[in-house]
């Protein structure tokens, strides 16, 4: 088979250009093997367009490959190793990672367009982190003993948690290294063995991923990486009778074909989907935070983050203020390719994500919408949009319902006779919402009646392995992160002992 020759760039670290020049293939029961048919498909660098390099297409037979590869590792050896056993090569996987940060950022930067500067202190070091905070959960895994309600003595009561079996990652390209370890820790944690895809426009970090999986020490078949693309490989898992977990972070229109796809073996489904997200400033707040990080509460990731907080709302007295603001902040955030050490804002994903975002911005325009900074593509050159703010939406438009996933802001204004939850919850998405204010119990009532799945006040998008993460109505089912996320990845039954 002809094998390409991937891109080059001076930018890249001999170790990333070392990792391109590597055939790409699946990582499978410890192995890297080749598609069963033999395909391959094209990654792309958003910067330019141009292929990166290929990768090995899983189908349908390399997905059942996997699955037996990772019963077979749950049954002989992950299931019932010892607790401290599991942690160990999570931690010398956490390790691994911190130790190929530089490398691993470039890739991100090249295979997303997201600026290194990001992935370097966001991404990376937060998927080590995850792989460590997990790791330290394997040892701590714990039921609970009962007193039954109907009956005194003589019964002792307990539940005990078991690991599900087989657990699949099906995960986005907006954070791929990142999203990668928020399904493949708490599963091992829990004594699940895993199968990740990862999308299909970003398969690079996943590939070193499993490099480095297979550095760490984990048994064979423990972790198995699969590329391929959603509607053949993603499918294939969704529907796999052998796979008893699917983890899915995505859009919200393909959690709900995962979730149908699911009910054949009925196997437990994790969806962490799409929203839009309100950010609600008050006149009181301290604007000195709260305008900068409205501006990369949309423009931070290109818009291409689940939790952005696409619906501003912004209490009249200090709307003026804060537009003029937030628009300075959009002219100036440097738009660039992802390699590039000064960029702030790397392109959209892709070409369809680049014509899906400026549509939407059209469409927001013909509802009545005005553009009041940005609105247009960046040059010819790859995938880039302006930071782009709109005003004067409404309720009923599509750019103001609808997840853009993109830098666009729909912005608007309110007083006191606006119902501010009712505002904020006027949307099927209930991911997150941002407060900003100095009144105390202002903010906790408005905690309490919106709905969504995280509520920041005074700050945006603080993520924490410690803290649930996950959506309300259509964002989703199930929390990632913290003890609810590893708990996620196990089944608990209860024991009643006649004594
Ligand atoms: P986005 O809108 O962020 O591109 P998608 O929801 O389309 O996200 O894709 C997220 C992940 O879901 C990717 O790994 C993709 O390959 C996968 N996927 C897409 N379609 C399906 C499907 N029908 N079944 C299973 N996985 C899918």
């Amino acid at each position: 088979m002809n094998v390409m020759t991937p891109i080059s760039d001076e930018r890249l670290s001999a170790a990333a250009k070392a990792f391109l020049e590597r055939p790409k293939q699946l990582f499978i029961g410890g192995r890297f093997v080749d598609a069963a048919e033999g395909k391959r498909f094209a990654t792309e660098d958003p910067a330019t367009g141009a292929t990166i390099t290929e990768v090995a297409e899983a189908g349908a037979a390399d997905v059942d490959a996997a699955v037996q590869a990772a019963r077979r590792a749950f049954e002989d050896t992950w299931r019932d190793m010892a607790p401290a056993g599991r942690a160990g090569p999570m931690f010398k996987l956490a390790d691994l990672v911190g130790q190929h940060l530089e490398e691993l950022a470039e890739l991100e930067a090249l295979d997303t367009g997201k600026p290194v500067a990001m992935a370097r202190a966001l991404d990376i070091p937060f998927a080590a982190e995850i792989y460590r905070y997990y790791a330290g959960w394997a040892t701590k895994l714990e039921g609970r003993s009962y007193n039954l309600a109907l009956q005194g003595d003589p019964y002792h009561c307990y539940t005990a948690r078991q690991p599900l079996g087989v657990a699949a990652g099906i995960i986005p390209w907006n954070y791929p290294f990142a999203q990668a370890s928020f399904k493949i820790a708490p599963a091992l944690a829990a004594g699940c063995t895993v199968l990740l895809k990862p999308a299909e426009q970003t398969p690079l970090t996943a590939l070193r991923l499993a490099e480095l999986v297979a550095e760490a020490g984990f048994p064979d078949g423990v972790v198995n990486v699969l590329t391929g693309f959603g509607e053949t490989a993603g499918a294939a898992i969704s529907a796999h009778d052998g796979v008893d977990k699917v983890s899915f972070t995505g859009s919200t229109e393909v959690g709900k074909i995962i979730a149908r796809a699911a009910t054949g073996n009925l196997k437990r489904v994790t969806l962490e989907l799409g929203g839009k997200s309100p950010n609600i400033i008050f006149a009181d707040a301290d604007l000195d935070q709260a305008i900068p990080a409205a501006a990369m509460a949309i423009f931070g990731n290109t818009g291409q983050v689940c939790n952005a907080g696409s619906r501003l709302y912004v209490e009249k007295p200090v709307f003026d203020k804060v537009m003029a603001g937030i628009e300075e902040v959009a002219r100036s955030l440097k738009v660039g390719p992802g390699l590039d050490p000064d960029t702030e804002i790397g392109p959209l994903m892709s070409r369809d994500q680049l014509e899906r975002v400026t549509s939407y911005v059209t469409k927001g325009r013909e509802d009545g919408a005005e553009v009041a900074v940005g609105g247009s593509a960046i040059g010819e050159t790859g995938y880039f949009m302006q930071p782009t703010v709109l005003t004067g939406t409404r309720p009923d438009m599509a750019v103001h319902r609808e997840e853009i996933f993109g830098p666009v802001l729909c912005a608007m204004s309110f007083d006191d006779s606006d119902d501010i939850p009712a505002v904020a919850n006027d949307t099927r998405f209930g991911l997150a919402a941002s407060i900003w204010t100095r009144d105390l119990s202002r903010a906790h009532r408005l905690a309490r009646s919106i709905n969504a799945g995280a509520i920041w006040i005074n700050c945006f998008g603080v993520f924490d392995p410690n803290l649930p993460f996950g959506g309300m109505r259509e964002s989703g089912w199930g929390r990632e992160m913290a003890r609810e996320g590893v708990e996620g990845f196990t089944e608990e039954k209860a024991v009643t002992i006649r004594l």
